[in-house]
């Protein structure tokens, strides 16, 4: 999306979208052939009043004059055409003409689209995928037409006729909804349970009496009582596509989210629209107070009812204190649910083509952290140094010199490859490879940054051939730093 390669300022304008009321509103054409037809045609299906401006119409268009249904203007396009019009399209096949009008527009503050001309336009025609009053409108502000376009295709295919069958009886029903249940966390609730339940699929069987009936029976059912919950999941490395569907799932019903740092803006703009966000990201050095705080949050908020998503960075379970999180709900009488992510290690291990264990070379994997700055004394370098495993160390990155130090004191060999991996998983992914003498140098010269996974072992040597995500490995001193 946002890119820091410079490119066309114009497909980089961002564009809002909005759906416009045309009812019984002007709206001028500029033009007489088969495009202007087109506009004019989808402008009166949105009621609105339709102006053509051009010498000669073609035979529909003229047909359409004949009855009325459009007001033709004869001649060559002058800026009095637009008198009263809100939104203007310029449709003909001369330039000169398409910027008169637009010209002519800018003055007036009219919006005016030109036809396939983005630059021209102060407004764009969105490709649309329309279901009855449920409209879904795609844009790439004049950067990729074509992609937008291939969008609207595979919409078209998914996305059930019924839906505007299923919007319309919302619409209808919208009053009686609102007087049922008049808070919107019950409404919402409703909405939930609706969706899921058999009305859609009745819809889809064009089965519309039957999908009343439901309806009706749903929406005066007794209403489960809404006990609070927690889910504590797992949002992965970065990477959406990494998501489990439960995570999915369990994102799109929340009615809140406490996440961490560590979970990626992609993934955050998967969770349901309207559920609140709270960042809960620790503080280096404030780890305690914030714990406390979140567990007060989840506690308040599903005492509250609310669906609560606690939302962590790779699993929950591994290094993310959700142990602890979940000892605080058992205590309180919550229910919770715990979902699984794609760890770090395993995640970084695959985007950097390192596989974990490997015949030739590992046969076991530990997962290590030696994020605090007193822990690494505790742990067992004796074991972490043996030969024919991986390490797998989350970590910051400060503390990697006195890391690959011990390894060596207690006997791995000097030579071992590393890999650190910077971002796994996302755009600005980066690795790092090595050997054991080198680490901390390496990470220095690079210049490694939160958050990032290193692997020890021989198979840390194979991202250099199994690499496949983003660029390929770095190694020695980058390419600035070798120049200064
Ligand atoms: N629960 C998380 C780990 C939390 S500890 C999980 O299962 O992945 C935080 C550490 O995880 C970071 O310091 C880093 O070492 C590692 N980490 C998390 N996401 C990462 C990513 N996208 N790329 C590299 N390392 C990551």
């Amino acid at each position: 999306m946002s890119s820091p390669v410079a490119s066309d300022p114009q497909a980089s304008r961002p564009l809002f979208p909005v759906f416009a009321d045309l009812h019984g509103r002007t709206v001028l054409v500029v033009g007489g052939g088969t495009v202007a037809l087109r506009k004019a045609t989808a402008l009166r299906e949105a009621g609105a009043r339709v102006r053509v401006g051009a010498p000669a119409l073609n035979a529909e268009l003229a047909a359409l004059a004949e009855r009325g249904d459009i007001e033709h203007l004869p001649g060559e396009f002058a800026p009095h055409w637009l008198d009263d019009a809100w939104l203007a399209i310029a449709a003909t096949d001369d330039d000169v003409v398409n910027r008169a009008v637009a010209e002519a527009g800018e003055a007036r503050r009219l919006w005016v689209n030109v036809v396939d001309d983005a630059q021209a336009s102060t407004v764009q025609i969105p490709a649309r995928v329309d279901r009855g009053p449920l409209q879904v409108a795609i844009s790439s502000g004049g950067a990729a037409p074509m992609l937008a376009r291939h969008l609207r295709e595979t919409l078209e295919t998914q996305l059930d006729a019924s839906l505007g069958e299923l919007a319309n009886l919302l619409g209808r029903e919208r009053t009686r909804i609102r007087a049922r249940f008049p808070q919107l966390g019950a409404r919402r609730r409703f909405f939930d349970r609706l969706l899921r339940g058999k009305v859609p699929a009745l819809l889809r069987k064009r089965q519309h009496l039957a999908a009343e009936r439901e309806f009706a029976a749903q929406l005066h059912a007794e209403v489960p009582s809404s006990r609070g919950s927690v889910a504590l999941v797992g949002a992965g490395p970065g990477d959406p596509g990494l998501l489990t569907l439960r995570a999915l799932r369990v994102l799109n019903e929340a009615d809140v989210i406490l996440h961490d740092r560590l979970v990626s803006d992609e993934v955050m703009q998967l969770v349901r629209r309207d559920a609140q966000r709270i960042e809960v990201g620790k503080q280096a050095g404030n780890h305690h107070a914030t714990q406390a705080q979140i567990h007060a949050l989840m506690l308040d908020h599903a005492g509250a009812g609310k669906r609560v998503v606690r939302l962590k960075g790779g699993d929950p379970f591994v290094f993310g204190r959700g142990g602890e999180e979940l000892e605080v709900l058992r205590d309180a009488g919550i229910d919770f649910e715990v979902v699984p992510g794609i760890t770090a290690a395993l995640a970084c291990a695959a985007y950097a083509g390192v596989p974990l264990t490997h015949r030739d070379h590992a046969q076991s994997v530990r997962l290590v952290t030696a994020h605090c700055k007193d822990s690494d004394d505790t742990l067992d370098w004796q074991a972490l140094a043996q030969e024919r495993q991986t390490l797998a160390v989350y970590m910051g990155v400060a503390g990697l010199d006195r890391f690959s130090a011990r390894l060596i004191e207690h006997g791995r060999a000097a030579s071992t490859p590393f890999a650190i991996v910077e971002n796994g998983s996302r755009a600005n992914q980066r690795v790092i490879v090595g050997t054991l003498s080198d680490l901390a140098q390496r990470a220095r010269e690079h210049d490694v940054q939160s958050p990032a996974l290193l692997i020890v072992g021989e198979v840390a040597a194979l991202a250099d051939t199994l690499h496949w995500f983003g660029a390929p490995p770095l190694r020695g001193a980058p390419a600035i730093a070798a120049a200064a």
